[in-house]
């Protein structure tokens, strides 16, 4: 597919074809089930100051927490007898010593609640090599890092001038030559982005040879300064169902998570990313009292997930078909 007609499929030329088209790639290539990762929000400390996130280092109207060893073993535990073939942990950016050596613990912990079983991705921001290597060697096998935008000239108007794009992309460059299994992913609607600049974002993924991916559309948050989309919440959402089918066109056999903040928009939100090509989605399992606090947009629901619609892998890894047969 050239830049072209993406553009044109994103300006909405033809949803029926495009939503088609990518249902039946997905159906041959992953086949139809979703996979599911229990998504832990370890704790919303962050010394970032992203300019779209509810939860960034200078929001003073949000209480910090931080999960302790055993609610995070009580989560992973949950989802391992629940049957969800791994877990997703999340947090606020973090870079200390004792930081990198408690995800080393909690990533022991977990691979041997599970008798090795369960599998487990961070999402943990930027990092030394040094800690991506440790987390790795402790048995965690994917990381997500979104990328954000693939415009550096977008990225540097959503970010402080010392939140760097070349970093970003140079920490997935590192995570993938650790031997990890690479998500990443951008924001959909951002002030001031252009549908060229999502043409752009699919075919940046595509050459960066990705894994895995999450997008979803961009939120705002009361105490974040970035401040109004030029598209409306239903544009957004449209934009992001065509983002996820055009990408599974261009990378048939990755893993396409259909995000929370699709379903922040419609209740079934992610039934219909996983309609037209999404494979995985990621209920929340953090324990309920602290959803509240680890709101990165307005309005991020904290409900658990009714699964009864969707044909789930029970028990299954479900790593990136894209991955395994591109083995480094
Ligand atoms: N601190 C880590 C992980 C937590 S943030 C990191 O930044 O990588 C996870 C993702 O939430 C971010 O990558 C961003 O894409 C998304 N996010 C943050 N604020 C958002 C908002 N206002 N609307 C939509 N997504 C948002
Ligand atoms: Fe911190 Fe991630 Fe939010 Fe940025 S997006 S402020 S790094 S939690």
């Amino acid at each position: 597919m050239t830049r072209e007609q993406i553009i044109l499929y994103l300006q909405g030329a033809d949803d029926a074809t495009l939503f088609a088209l990518s249902a039946a790639t997905k159906r041959r290539e992953v086949g139809d089930k979703v996979y599911l990762r229990g998504l832990i929000e370890l704790g919303n400390r962050c010394r970032k100051n992203c300019l779209y996130c509810g939860i960034r280092r200078d929001n003073k109207l949000v209480e910090r927490y931080e999960l302790t060893v055993d609610q995070v073993i009580n989560a992973a535990s949950y989802a391992y007898e629940s049957g969800y073939g791994s877990i997703v942990i999340q947090s606020g950016e973090q870079q200390s010593e004792r930081f990198t050596d408690y995800i080393c613990e909690l990533v022991t912990a977990i691979k041997e609640l599970s008798f090795q079983k369960l599998g487990i991705t961070l999402s943990l921001g930027e990092q030394s090599e040094s800690t991506y290597r440790r987390w790795f060697n402790a048995g965690s096998h994917r990381y997500l890092l979104r990328i954000e935008s693939s415009s550096p000239q977008l990225y540097s108007s959503i970010h402080p001038s010392d939140h760097l794009f070349d970093e970003r992309l140079a920490c997935l460059n590192t995570l993938r030559s650790t031997g990890f299994q690479v998500g990443t992913g951008v924001m959909i609607g951002l002030p001031g982005q252009t549908l060229e600049n999502l043409a752009d974002d699919l075919l940046f993924l595509r050459d960066l040879n990705i894994d895995m991916c999450g997008m979803g559309p961009y939120i705002e948050h009361p105490n974040a300064p970035l401040g109004a989309s030029q598209y409306t919440i239903y544009h957004r959402f449209k934009l992001s169902l065509r983002m996820i089918a055009l990408l599974r066109i261009l990378m048939p056999d990755i893993n396409i998570a259909a995000t929370t903040a699709l379903h922040a928009i419609d209740p079934t939100g992610r039934e219909q990313g996983i309609a037209v090509g999404a494979n995985v989605i990621m209920p929340n399992i953090t324990p309920f009292e602290l959803r509240a606090s680890y709101e990165l947009y307005n309005n991020k629901p904290q409900t658990d997930i009714d699964l009864s619609g969707f044909n789930v892998a029970i028990n299954e890894w479900g790593d990136s078909k894209h991955f395994r047969k591109h083995k480094r």
